[in-house]
């Protein structure tokens, strides 16, 4: 039988492959000069969960990237739509939505600007984390790993990659060009002015319909005043909320571990 031969080379840039202890998969480490990488990161950060630029799409950000138009996220603000018509499939109308989207992705809060920039381990949810506990991302480029760790589910592994992110110089003079651009890359103070620390050390979970907020509005309503919100009910939660039609299951789950069950206007009481 033949021996497996690996591949031990990248197929786009031809740079030897690495593979970090713990982990299957080989890499290709020439993460600024790769063209599929380039590309990826440029992609990451206009999705749809991230800086959600309408008028763009994937295929338009190879293009650009593959004219010479656009390097990395930070280059998109200096797009201007004469240099943009002359590319194929690209008409008039396209290209001014292009820039337009482009512009508008600067009101998007700094949370989601964060989950964009593509650090390494770095989800939404998490994104959302460090965003809560450093505000901005002059206090995030300052933390240490040790800093890092003591915010709630950011273990090691996350610590050291945000680290190592702010690290890199030309990750470093990115961020500042998005800030020249206006990119939201902090709290905004209305944002501010509705956090509190009210709940902080409560976990919670939401049952059932509500009257006068959402779901959605009421567990960030929680997060928003430091509590945790979780799925399913055990001796680590603090408070039920039980709108209508609460599941009963729940409700046996909740009475049974002496867990108090409070309503909509409990919650609203407990954080005006
Ligand atoms: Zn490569």
């Amino acid at each position: 039988s033949n021996p497996t031969t690996y591949i031990t080379t990248c197929p786009e840039c031809h740079t030897e492959l690495i593979r970090n202890e713990g982990e299957a998969q080989h890499y290709c480490p020439n993460t600024k000069g790769c063209p599929p990488q380039i590309i990826g990161r440029i992609q990451h950060y206009i999705s749809r969960k991230a800086m959600d630029i309408e008028g763009l799409g994937g295929e338009t950000v190879a293009l650009l990237v593959k004219n010479g138009l656009i390097k990395n996220y930070a280059d998109l603000y200096q797009l201007v739509v004469e240099e943009l018509i002359p590319l194929e499939r690209l008409a008039q109308k396209s290209a001014e939505n292009l820039v337009k989207g482009i512009n508008l992705s600067k009101e998007i809060p700094f949370e989601r600007v964060l989950f964009a920039l593509g650090i390494r381990y770095v989800g939404e949810t998490v994104a959302k984390k460090l965003a809560k506990h450093f505000k901005s991302i002059d206090a995030l480029m300052l933390a240490s790993e040790e800093e890092l760790v003591l915010v709630d589910e950011i273990g090691e592994r996350i610590a050291r990659s945000v680290v190592h992110f702010f690290t890199e110089e030309e990750n470093r003079v990115t961020i500042q060009r998005l800030k020249d651009h206006g990119v939201q890359l902090k709290i905004s103070d209305e944002q501010l002015a509705d956090q509190t620390d009210i709940l902080l050390g409560k976990s919670f979970v939401v049952s059932g319909v509500f009257t006068k907020v959402s779901r959605i509005e009421l567990k960030k309503l929680i997060e928003d005043n430091g509590g945790k919100v979780s799925s399913s009910i055990s001796g680590k939660t603090s408070f039920v909320v039980a709108g209508d039609n609460m599941g009963p299951s729940k409700r046996t789950k909740a009475e049974g571990l002496g867990i108090p069950i409070i309503s909509e206007d409990d919650f609203l009481q407990m954080i005006s």
